[in-house]
């Protein structure tokens, strides 16, 4: 009999859990990753990722003769992944925008196609818009018979390219943005010169005041690009990177919308042997790197955290006290100090880490770094907007 009763309760328990089981499969929420095929009617699987056709395919050689050690390795490791059509190089007239054209409006519905702005760095810069005359002969880096805007547009047309066959909508947009301009990531591309022609590698950086999906689209951009084109991170970003006038929505007309994910992309120096023979030779590797940063961002994305969309804001800060602040390199006390900021100096803090803001000096925009939190308190003043700057 307790035997009887013991087995009862056994396969009652049992079931019990048989039912448990099949009500959570049954609520499980979907899969974050969902496939291309929801968003736009073509059958490429979006997971896939660019991959370059054999022609364009380089070998495990070095593309120049550096003067430098260094010398750059190209990982062709874009080959172990899943076949796209073959890239073509062909210029699509239609996927040009001018400035003319209505935005997107947000936020869009889950059936529209994933929108991608592809800005050529200083492509059209004479024809800035009054607001912003002064960057009209930022004419960027050059040498040789290439200009930064030339090869800025080959990039942009290659990565279009490559993203629309995926299914993406893609605007390759001249240096004039249209006003608000609202898109699910948009990439500013820029080549860098320096008069140190040893001086090379890539970087990103995303805007002044920056959102969560914001860096997560710069550190998916890093890791492909990295390991399409193998060259080096550069690690000096600069305060003209992070305060580009197209992030600049607080001061301007002719930038993207607050809510629009964005990074600017140095893609390498043009001045340095190693870095042009990439850039001139391996362009589409270059180009791969960039799709395949934005459809790992595109595969990782939350479409429902609207919240994700939204710059941090802190209010302007002051020293606490009247001794000179430093400012650190890092959010940490042994991080080497890059500036000291006077007792009536102001901060606008960008970001924070803990127990440290990363602040830009207002009216000395060319410095950003760290402070404490416990050596700063809000002051009642409004921040002023940086002005327009230019890589
Ligand atoms: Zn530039």
């Amino acid at each position: 009999m307790v035997r009887h009763v013991l087995l009862r309760r056994k396969i009652l328990l049992s079931l019990l859990a048989v039912g448990i089981a099949l009500v959570i499969l049954v609520l499980r929420p979907p899969a974050l990753n969902f496939a291309i095929s929801e968003v736009t009617p073509t059958s490429q699987p979006l997971a896939g990722r660019a991959t370059p056709t054999a022609d364009d395919r380089p070998v495990t050689s070095t593309p120049s003769t550096d003067e430098t050690s260094t010398t750059p390795t190209i990982h062709p490791s874009v080959t172990a992944l899943p076949t796209l059509a073959a890239p073509t190089a062909t210029f699509i007239p239609t996927i040009v925008v001018t400035p003319e054209i209505v935005p997107t409006p947000t936020p869009r519905s889950a059936d529209t196609p994933f929108r991608v702005g592809l800005q050529a760095g200083h492509w059209k810069i004479a024809e800035q818009p009054e607001e912003l005359k002064r960057l009209r002969t930022s004419t960027g880096a050059s040498v040789g018979d290439r200009s930064e805007a030339e090869v800025n547009l080959d990039i942009a047309r290659r990565v279009a390219t490559l993203l629309q066959q995926v299914g993406m909508v893609v605007d390759v947009l001249p240096a004039t943005v249209p006003p608000d301009y609202d898109a699910d990531a948009f990439v500013s591309i820029h080549a860098d010169g320096s008069k140190n022609t040893s001086a090379r590698g890539f970087k990103l950086a995303t805007p002044w005041r920056t959102s969560s999906a914001s860096q997560h689209l710069s550190d998916a951009l890093e890791i492909e690009y990295a390991e399409a084109t193998g060259l080096p991170r550069d690690s000096r970003i600069t305060a003209n990177m992070r305060l580009y006038y197209a992030f600049n929505y607080e001061r301007y007309e002719h930038t993207i919308a607050k809510t629009t994910p964005a990074v600017i992309f140095e893609i390498g120096f043009l001045t340095n042997t190693s870095d042009r023979a990439m850039i001139n030779n391996y362009a589409e590797n270059i180009a791969i790197g960039i799709a395949n940063g934005i459809i790992r961002y595109y595969n990782e994305y939350d479409p429902n955290n609207g919240a994700a969309l939204l710059p941090q804001e802190f209010p302007l800060q002051r020293p606490l006290t009247n001794e000179p602040l430093d400012i650190h390199a890092a959010p940490s006390n042994d991080a080497r100090t890059i500036a000291s900021m006077a007792a009536d100096s102001r901060l606008i803090p960008l970001q924070e880490n803990d127990d440290w803001y990363e602040v830009v000096i207002q009216e000395e925009w060319h410095i950003i770094g760290w402070v404490r939190k416990d050596q700063v308190t809000v002051t009642i003043e409004t921040p002023t907007p940086p002005p327009a700057n230019d890589p």
